[in-house]
């Protein structure tokens, strides 16, 4: 039976952090702020394996008050996602996302992020689509305050 999941992520853009989306640094004068590296794009793919798995969410797994989690690659909590579907006998079918940004252009790394989404859950490259789309210059991620990142997931569930 194979069972679909939401998710949804956004994070601040700031001054003097790392631009990371997807497990790729891209060069741009902001960064997203957050506990972890701020992988908004990896962080919304691993609510969605967790959804469609009935699992609780990736704060769950990963509080943000724990500093074991400071600073570390997103790409850890979609390792942990796969292994969860492991335990539950489960296969990641496919993972497909949509960044939202209005800067900078996120094309150039699209291949880049799908062979680090894919590597980290045992996937093949074909099974991982990473869209992106501007906000049309309305509201907070228009003005670049923020990056946002929607995913949805399938895993093929014994149940
Ligand atoms: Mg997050």
């Amino acid at each position: 039976m194979v069972h679909v999941g939401i998710g949804y992520d956004v994070h601040p853009l700031v001054e003097g952090r790392k631009l990371i989306l997807g497990g790729v640094e891209i060069p741009h004068p902001k960064g997203l702020a957050g506990h972890s590296d701020a992988d908004v794009l990896m962080h919304a793919i691993c609510d969605a394996l967790l959804g469609a798995m009935g699992l609780a969410d990736i704060g769950h797994f990963f509080p943000n008050t724990d500093p074991r989690w400071r600073g570390v690659a997103s790409r850890m909590f979609l390792e942990e996602a796969a292994r969860q579907a492991v335990f539950q006998e489960g296969r990641i079918v496919n993972v497909d996302a949509t960044l939202i940004a209005e800067q900078p252009k996120i094309i150039p790394y699209v291949d880049a992020m799908r062979t680090n989404v894919a590597k980290a859950l045992g996937i093949s490259f074909k099974r991982v689509g990473i869209k992106a789309t501007t906000h049309e210059k309305l509201g907070f991620l228009g003005r670049e305050e923020g990056i946002a990142a929607m995913a949805v997931a399938s895993v093929d569930m014994p149940g």
